[in-house]
């Protein structure tokens, strides 16, 4: 598809959308329901994909795409009605007799890019978000998850309102060519690199974004920390998807007195899901492609191999794998490591915890393994990250109850649930003055009412 395809599609939305027709409770609803049944009626689809792509199983793609997918359309249909409410704040009394209210407005036509890692859960999930708000979205699937990409492009136009929905595939260059529409939201999921990009572009036309991206997250595991729970709970969510989960635990800083002990258990885990042989368990998944598999691959030269570092490159096969004696300097610790390789530092202190979150950008999560109260609520009140989970990790996504997404260099913007309604909708303030007291003394000349003008800068907001 050309420019002028794209600016053609962008029209035709933007009359559909101002026709009124996406804005009825009844609209979005139809459009929430047939969301949901397009996933139940193509997950056999969806399976196949993920496991041609990542190889991901069907449990790990229900927890994160499959089933996510649909259970994000259906929350946000049992709590559309209570969402649109409009929220009624007190009026000044000046401006009484009157009533004053929030109302969350449609911002209009949308575009939603997604990531290849959850393929499904980031082009959906947002596009529940903005079928809530009562918008239009055009929707572009990472060109690196080849079979997602196409189910995504397949399925969409089969179930959702064509004239309000539509899906383009592609990369660079036609990411390139949409951005050079005009939005009235770009919703991106993706690296920090190419946020910058996307919010650059965007800042051309003033046109607001939502930035999920990624980054390192620190996983703090304190001497008082339940050990074997903590590396249980840990080396599932690093090797699952084969570490490509952009709330991952990044890698583990952890007091000394503690650390042989969490690598026997580390061991353990490892061993206990995916067998002696992680290459041949059904449950382990492969990385996406051969770049990745490079890049990766080249880490294992950092530190010492404590469990794992077997590969296969021709089945883009990494081992579950754990580092020590990393340095900081080593590219396993300058980039986001998106893959199955864990590092595990030592850390003497708190305040070093502090210190070591601090001086590296802001994360999307921290995760903080301990059973003392007091270094749980000071590691939490000096740092910051988009979310936080305390005893276990990468959890956050699953709670549509919690704003997710990140705060710096991990993102702007949150969604899931109420909070995705409220990013795809502009809180428009109203005041509804009524026309029937206009009292003159309100209006020059000030002079002759100067007492009452007094007391009206007093009540003035
Ligand atoms: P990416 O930034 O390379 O690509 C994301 C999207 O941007 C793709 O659709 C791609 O086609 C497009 N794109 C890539 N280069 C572009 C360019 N130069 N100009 C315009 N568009 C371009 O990210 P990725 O490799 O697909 O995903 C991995 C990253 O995403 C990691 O950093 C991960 O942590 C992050 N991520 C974040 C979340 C979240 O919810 N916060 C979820 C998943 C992944």
């Amino acid at each position: 598809m050309g420019d002028l395809d794209y600016t053609g599609l962008v029209a035709a939305q933007r009359s559909y959308y101002l026709t009124g027709a996406t804005r009825s409770v009844q609209w979005r609803k139809a459009q929430l329901h047939a969301l949901a049944t397009m996933v139940t009626e193509n997950s056999e689809a969806m399976y196949d994909a993920l496991w041609h792509d990542l190889r991901r199983n069907r449990y790990d793609a229900d927890l994160m795409d499959v089933a996510y997918s649909a259970k994000e359309a259906l929350h946000a249909l049992r709590h559309i009605d209570d969402w649109m409410k409009p929220e009624r704040v007190p009026t000044p009394v000046i401006m009484e007799p009157g009533h004053t209210e929030v109302r969350r407005d449609p911002l209009g036509v949308t575009l939603i890019i997604g990531a290849w890692n959850e393929p499904f859960m980031l082009t959906l999930a947002p596009l529940v978000a903005a079928i809530a708000g009562g918008n239009t979205a055009v929707i572009k699937p990472s060109e690196v998850a080849v079979a997602c990409s196409k189910v995504v492009a397949d399925m969409i136009p089969r179930y959702l309102d064509p004239q309000a929905f539509a899906v383009v595939e592609g990369a660079v260059p036609e990411t390139t060519a949409l951005l050079e529409q005009n939005w009235d939201l770009i919703f991106f999921t993706g690296s920090p690199g190419v946020g910058k990009i996307i919010h650059q572009a965007a800042a051309k036309q003033l046109t607001p974004v939502v930035l999920e991206l990624g980054g390192k997250n620190p996983t703090v595991v304190h001497s008082s920390a339940d050990l074997r729970t903590a590396a249980r709970r840990i080396a599932y969510m690093r090797y699952i998807n084969a570490g490509h989960i952009c709330t991952a635990p990044d890698h583990v800083l952890i007091w000394p007195e503690a650390k042989d002990e969490f690598l026997d258990h580390l061991k353990d885990a490892i061993r206990e899901f995916y067998g002696e042989d992680p290459q041949a368990s059904p449950d382990f998944g492969r990385v996406i492609n051969e770049r990745t598999f490079d890049r990766l691959a080249g880490y294992l030269t950092n530190g010492t191999i404590v469990v794992g570092g077997q590969t296969d490159r021709a089945d883009r096969y990494v081992a579950p794998t754990v580092l020590v004696g990393v340095s900081e300097d080593d590219p396993v610790m300058k980039e986001e490591i998106f893959g199955p390789i864990l590092p595990v530092i030592e850390v003497a202190s708190v305040d070093e915890v502090i210190d070591w979150v601090n001086r590296h950008p802001e994360p999307l999560g921290l995760y903080v393994f301990s059973r003392d109260e007091q270094v749980i609520e000071r590691i939490l009140d000096s740092t910051e990250s988009g979310d936080a989970v305390v005893n276990d990790c990468a959890l956050q996504p699953l709670i549509p109850e919690l704003p997710f997404g990140g705060v710096g260099n991990s993102g702007m913007g949150k969604y899931h649930g109420r909070f995705g309604f409220e990013a795809f909708t502009n809180a428009r303030g109203v005041l509804y003055h009524a026309p029937f007291v206009d009292p003159d003394i309100k209006y020059p000349p000030y002079g002759e009412h100067k007492g009452l003008h007094e007391m009206i800068g007093r009540l003035a907001p």
